[in-house]
């Protein structure tokens, strides 16, 4: 067996030994903890907010959501997880802003199953009357999946979170089912275009024409456009020239745990229109 194989065995096994009994012990131990990603805006170079993405930071190391998130879906552990995601989120971004960044947002990942949670508009509520935190402050990031019609249940949940105030962004724009009917009946805040495009911008022309495509397209649907997995200064121009008007990636910053993405905010405040408080 070849070393790469052995390796592949090693990943198969260990995503099969994920099961309901472990996510459920991550779950009452605080197992799980949020990065947060910056977004940028590409014309002032501002950082506007940040995406929580979640870690699991189990017994033999951290593991990446991809290996877990659908773990919890099939199981239907992700709706107890849902309180924790806002209760956490919320309270890291309050805790942003008690050191001086006031004007950041805060943007979550939802899967379909949690838009299907009868109670899931009610946690929100909670979590932000608990932290104090305005409904504009908050963006759910939604990727659009086969399951999802455009009047079921998710589009109800989604226009309710429109209702509340909250923000609705399509995540992974350009690869999905995200169907244009959907993105204009849901009232959209933000496309984030999928890494896939930004990765090989320079190597495959075509994903020039689709970028450009997608930044008119949003743009014209009066949305913001944002670009995702930054990770050269080649990109960064080329999105700026090509009027995309934000960004997101390893360029600026990896997903950093809370007091690191503190300290990095605040080593960078000047360059990043941020005002923090003297610590
Ligand atoms: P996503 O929402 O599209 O998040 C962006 C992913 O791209 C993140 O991976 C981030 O670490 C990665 N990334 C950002 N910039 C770069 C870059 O410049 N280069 C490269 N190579 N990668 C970059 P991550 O954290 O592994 O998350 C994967 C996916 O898991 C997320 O994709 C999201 O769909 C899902 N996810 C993460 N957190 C949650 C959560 O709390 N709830 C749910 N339901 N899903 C989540
Ligand atoms: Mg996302
Ligand atoms: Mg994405």
């Amino acid at each position: 067996m070849s070393f790469f194989q052995s390796l592949q065995n090693l990943f198969a096994s260990r995503k099969r030994v994920i099961g309901a009994t472990d996510l459920r012990r991550a779950l009452t131990h605080d197992e799980f903890t949020f990065y947060y990603q910056p977004e940028w805006d590409l014309k002032t170079g501002q950082v506007t907010g940040l995406e929580a993405l979640i870690r699991w930071e189990s017994p033999n190391g951290i593991i990446p959501p991809n290996d877990f998130i659908p773990v919890l879906e099939e199981t239907g552990l992700i709706n107890s997880f849902t309180p924790f995601l806002f209760n956490q989120t919320l309270h890291d971004l309050r805790e942003l802003y008690a050191v001086g960044f006031e004007d950041l947002f805060m943007s979550v990942n939802l899967s379909v199953v949690q838009l299907q949670d009868p109670v899931l508009l009610e946690t929100i509520e909670n979590s932000l009357n608990q932290y104090s935190i305005l409904p504009e402050k908050l963006e759910c990031e939604v990727t659009e999946s086969r399951s999802f019609s455009t009047d079921g249940l998710e589009m109800e949940t989604l226009q309710k979170l429109r209702k509340m105030g909250i923000k609705v962004s399509i995540d992974d724009f350009g690869t999905g089912h995200a169907s244009l009917n959907y993105v204009k009946n849901l009232n959209t805040h933000k496309l984030k275009i999928d890494r896939e495009f930004v990765k090989d911008l320079f190597d495959k022309p075509a994903n020039q024409t689709i970028m450009r495509m997608i930044i008119e397209l949003g743009h014209s649907l009066g949305l913001i456009v944002l670009a995702e997995g930054i990770e050269t200064p080649e990109q960064e121009k080329w999105l700026k020239d090509n009027g995309c008007d934000y960004a997101q990636g390893f360029l600026l910053s990896r997903p950093l745990p809370l007091p690191m993405l503190i300290s990095f905010l605040r080593a960078n405040a000047v360059k990043f229109g941020l005002s923090p408080k003297n610590d």
